[in-house]
């Protein structure tokens, strides 16, 4: 391809509000343009870097046995309401209504469409296992799209889905897609660590994220350097157990703490008590109403936690005006004492505690000799908290490291959810019907492809792995209206195109620097510049962009070097 019919829209100065490394730089190379909020074209370099990691990752799911389908985007919501996610997703989904009022989504995920089609076709246990995916583009209103194709409301995933008679069977397709998951991201050149994961509340047994680590990332990993444990901090937890306390005899005793609003001031308030030794309240609006949560004052809760503890999927903190209507006081003065009337959760780590100090529902009161077993009815206990960085791995008490990532694929043991749901049932071998044993796995494809840029990129730009480069080499004459340059380049551009070399000839009336800057920008692993001096000697100059090394070859041997180099 002449860059000079190429379409190539290179920018020279950072754009505006792209902060990710990876959106300023795929920006800037002319490989995607934004259409809207988290809308994004992708232009003809990106398609082709597109093109070469789903290659990749169309081989990994041959190699295990997987099947290619192509599914709609566009959902009847019957089949969304036959899972119960039409109610169970919120904002999340893109929903429409055709000219018959009839309701439709556009597709987030599609455990729904494949299950149905395994429903509708699948009859007996001869016919599994099977393992379908597709390519294709997802949609989700993301509440925050961010970073580009990092995070987009349109984005393409590669999903597939397995479907077996029983749990052993699950397992074993399980443990190919994390083989192949760990084969496709290191063709890819991106380093992605397997950490376990939460599995939320719409069910399923076991499941691992593929993390690579970077500032652009939006969740944390929890990792142990001792004994290599890594976790979401959604999921982790820490070596945190305290000995139970020695019961405190004295009942719970009222007293004003004027002004006192939140577990600092308690600290600092005369006759108050260190963080450690007060309960936090945390009130939540659950899908079925308000419920409870209950940690240690120096404790944070997290999120996800609290939905896997509750079952939830649509969770919020509790409005003041709701918190007063239910308990009598504001945040500030709430605690479980006495509460009969709405669910409490606890964390783990408040098991055995007695002397706490906590609010009293009566706002500018506090309860002290607080003992948890005690005072507190019908408590459900639950890991709520937070690790922190520094804390105790559990399994080697080696301190654990927190850090920024990016999650780039999701394997999921789904088990009988969707297939009890939507009743996909197979004949067993014991002529009973039994419902398939599903599991789900992502990985986001443009997210994937940012990733890259986030590994590969120096202050000139993308340094492409050869594997997913948009082309392999750029021939760069610095004028092309001298006819020895002129001549060279056109014999390099007949040679490496019969060697099936992907090669962008940059032929543009441009000076040598200008041409040099943006292939370094694209990040073309090799750059040859027939260049006077070179050429005088019948050589070459190559450059190859990761090393930085710059060789000089003859003319003549420029496609036996590059053959033996792209071989790698
Ligand atoms: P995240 O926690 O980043 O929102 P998720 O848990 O919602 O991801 P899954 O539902 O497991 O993601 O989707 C499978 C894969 O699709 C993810 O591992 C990720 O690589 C990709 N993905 C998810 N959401 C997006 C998005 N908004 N933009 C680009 N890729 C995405
Ligand atoms: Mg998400």
């Amino acid at each position: 391809m002449r860059l000079s019919q190429a379409f190539v829209p290179t920018l020279r100065d950072d754009p505006a509000d792209a902060e990710a490394v990876s959106h300023r730089l795929l920006l800037r190379g002319g490989f995607v343009r934004q259409l809207g909020a988290g809308i994004y074209s992708i232009l003809p370099l990106g398609q082709r870097v597109l093109d070469k990691i789903t290659r990749i990752i169309r081989e990994e799911m041959a190699r295990i046995g997987a099947q290619e389908f192509h599914l709609p985007a566009l959902h009847p919501a019957e089949l969304w309401k036959e899972s119960g996610r039409w109610d169970a997703i919120g904002d999340e989904m893109f929903r429409l209504t055709d000219r018959k009022q009839a309701d439709y989504c556009l597709g987030m995920t599609h455990e729904e469409v494949f299950t149905a089609i395994a429903r509708d076709e699948l009859r007996s246990y001869r016919q599994l296992p099977q393992i379908w995916y597709q390519i294709q583009a997802k949609f989700r209103d993301e509440p925050r799209p961010k970073g580009g194709v990092l995070r987009g409301r349109q984005f393409i995933m590669k999903d597939s889905y397995s479907f077996d008679v029983d749990f052993a069977g699950l397992d074993r397709a399980f443990d190919l897609h994390a083989e192949a998951y760990k084969r496709i991201f290191e063709r890819c050149g991106v380093e992605a660590v397997p950490v376990e994961a939460s599995s939320g509340a719409m069910g399923g047994s076991e499941s691992v994220e593929f993390m690579a680590h970077t500032a652009a990332g939006e969740d944390w990993v929890v990792s142990c350097s001792g004994c290599g444990y890594a976790a979401n901090l959604e999921k982790a937890t820490s070596r945190t157990t305290t000995e139970p306390d020695t019961p405190d005899p004295a009942p719970t005793e009222k007293f004003p703490t004027p002004g006192v609003r939140t577990i600092e001031d308690l600290v600092e308030f005369e006759g108050g008590a260190p963080a450690a030794r007060q309960i936090k309240t945390l009130v939540y609006q659950l899908e079925d109403g308000l419920a409870l949560f209950l940690l240690r004052g120096d404790d944070a809760l997290n999120e996800v936690k609290l939905m896997e503890a509750a079952g939830a999927t649509q969770v919020r903190p509790a409005h003041p005006e709701e918190i007063r209507a239910a308990l009598g006081a504001l945040p500030g003065s709430l605690g479980a004492v006495g509460v009969r009337h709405l669910p409490i959760y606890a964390d783990l780590r408040l098991r055995g505690a007695s002397g706490m100090t906590t609010g009293a529902n009566e706002d500018g009161f506090h309860l002290r000799h607080v003992d948890v077993a005690r005072d507190i009815a019908d408590v459900r206990w639950h890991d709520l908290r937070e690790v922190r960085s520094g804390e105790s791995c559990s399994r080697c008490e080696k301190p654990l490291e927190l850090e920024k990532a990016i999650e780039l694929g999701h394997i999921f043991k789904l088990g009988l959810r969707y297939s009890e749901k939507l009743g996909a049932r197979v004949l067993g071998p014991d002529g009973k019907q039994s419902p398939i044993v599903m599991g789900s796995y992502g990985i986001g494809v443009d997210r994937l492809m940012a990733a890259v840029v986030e590994a590969h990129h120096d202050a000139q730009g993308i340094v492409w792995p050869l594997a997913v480069a948009p082309y392999q080499v750029v021939v760069a004459p610095p004028r092309m209206n001298d006819s020895a340059q002129a001549d060279a380049t056109e014999r390099l551009e007949r040679e490496l195109a019969a060697a099936g070399i992907e090669t962008l000839i940059d032929d543009r009336n441009e000076r040598a620097g200008v041409k040099f800057k943006d292939a370094d920008l694209i990040g073309i692993p090799f750059r040859i510049v027939p260049g006077p001096r070179a050429l005088g000697n019948g050589c070459v100059e190559l450059f190859e962009r990761e090393s930085g090394e710059t060789s000089q070859i003859a003319l003549d041997r420029v496609v036996d070097t590059l053959r033996q180099r792209l071989a790698v």
